[in-house]
């Protein structure tokens, strides 16, 4: 092409127009692979924020030239600091269509396409447009539902996996200084709900530490938000805290000085306090910069078989000094998204709808948002509850306090479960005990 200069990719033939001792078995060094790597393989990148800046500027680098970026926010000037393919000027645009354009413009022969648009926006004919699927994102529902996604693309013959259905997702995620990248082969390698609980639900301080021994500043805070707040009712009764509320902030701050000058703790700040109560953990650009790297390292490896690739996970952390950790993650027998076996939940007939659906939400293997449950009875469809649409969420709304024996189950009952977790119906079979407490 017109706009590579000579050796222009020497670095990159440098992998894969020869071997070496860490190449994938199967790895024959051709002149060809450039060309595949250059005109036909397709990436999509899911995020264009801090990760997701990283990742398109490294793959473009390396010589993909064919790039979608899907996300759906804009442009806010708190992103400025590390979402490096944006300006002042860009804020409140589309950060998909920035980043597009500036690599675009930036990097001669790349082609990125854009996508302001929420991943749910498409549908399975989208995501079989790619080779691979390369994750940026900062939320873990998004991340469950572009796996559900990815597994339900599988087809099998014979019980056989097809290898032609097979889009394999890399996936960076960072929070402060620690990081992780993994590579998921979805049907072959543990995926996303195999290790749901690697995502643990919002981690606490205990409240015995709080309220007895505090050692941080992030300990006062938390007595004052947790323990005084609702007994002084600083603002009057029934006033939540606002976290972007200054003067909220300003009394728990004062109130968290006075515990934490009792207690010899220093580092209580105006701004460590919004942060803790709002939850905010920094976005650190250099844990972006690394995660990105080794998440394009093994796009690159994927495409080029060059070298083996990850398995499969892998753990940065650089808190205090470096840290950095691989292991292979196992995939679970009878996992929710990959595996093809129904799961079974047990519940007694006095139980109440609203049981199962808080256990759903609650259970550490489920960990759902909102699941809307429909079932079978004497072969009619029927929705149990619905809480997505509002008309139907009101209809459907008396049956949540309704016993599992009102609502005429039976035993081996077939309930069908969507969640914004996911882009399938799970079907789990319910087991009905008859009133055991
Ligand atoms: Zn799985």
């Amino acid at each position: 092409m017109s706009c590579d200069w000579p050796g222009r990719w020497c670095h990159v033939q440098k992998f894969i127009e020869r071997t070496g001792p860490f190449a994938h078995p199967d790895f024959e060094p051709s002149s060809e692979s450039l060309g595949f790597l250059q005109e036909t393989c397709k990436l999509l990148i899911i995020g264009a924020g801090g990760l997701g800046c990283e990742l398109l500027k490294d793959l473009a680098l390396i010589g993909f030239k064919n790039i979608d970026i899907i996300d759906m926010d804009t442009i806010d000037v708190s992103n400025l600091n590390r979402q490096f393919l944006f300006r002042p000027k860009d804020v409140g645009r589309p950060k998909a269509d920035v980043a597009a354009d500036f690599i675009n413009t930036r990097i001669p022969g790349a082609n990125v396409t854009p996508h302001y648009a929420k991943i749910q926006d498409y549908d399975e004919s989208f995501y079989r447009g790619f080779h691979i699927v390369v994750c940026g994102l900062d939320s873990i529902v998004a991340r469950r539902w572009i796996n559900g996604m990815l597994v339900s693309m599988l087809q099998y013959e014979d019980g056989e996996l097809q290898q032609e259905s097979l889009v394999p997702m890399v996936d960076g995620g960072t929070e402060g200084f620690k990081g992780n990248a993994r590579v998921i082969l979805p049907g072959m390698t543990a995926c996303v709900e195999c290790t749901l609980d690697l995502y643990p639900p919002q981690v606490n301080f205990p409240l015995c530490t709080i309220a007895h021994t505090p050692r941080l500043p992030e300990h006062c805070i938390e007595y004052v938000r947790i323990l005084l707040w609702p007994k002084e009712h600083p603002f009057g009764e029934d006033v939540p805290i606002d976290g972007d509320e200054p003067k909220h902030i300003q009394w728990i701050m004062d109130k968290s000085l006075e515990r934490a000058n009792e207690f010899n703790i220093s580092g209580i700040t105006y701004r460590l306090t919004q942060g803790v109560v709002k939850r905010i953990i920094p976005a650190v650009a250099s844990t972006n910069a690394v995660i990105a790297a080794a998440c394009s390292t093994e796009v690159f490896k994927l495409a080029t078989s060059c070298t083996v690739p990850l398995n499969n996970y892998m753990n940065f952390n650089d808190t205090e000094g470096i840290y950095t950790y691989t292991f292979e993650a196992e995939r679970k027998e009878d996992c929710m998204a990959c595996s093809k076996i129904p799961k079974s939940i047990t519940f007694s007939e006095s139980d109440k709808l609203q049981d199962i659906i808080t256990y759903l939400q609650e259970s550490a293997e489920y960990q759902m948002k909102s699941p809307g449950l429909t079932t079978n009875i004497k072969g009619k469809n029927k929705t149990l509850y619905m809480p997505t649409i509002k008309s139907i969420e009101e209809k459907t709304r008396e049956n949540l306090k309704k016993t599992l024996s009102e609502l005429e189950f039976v035993n081996g009952q077939e309930l069908y479960v969507a969640d914004p977790t996911t882009p399938m119906t799970l079907t789990f079979k319910l087991s009905l005990g008859s009133n055991m407490e």
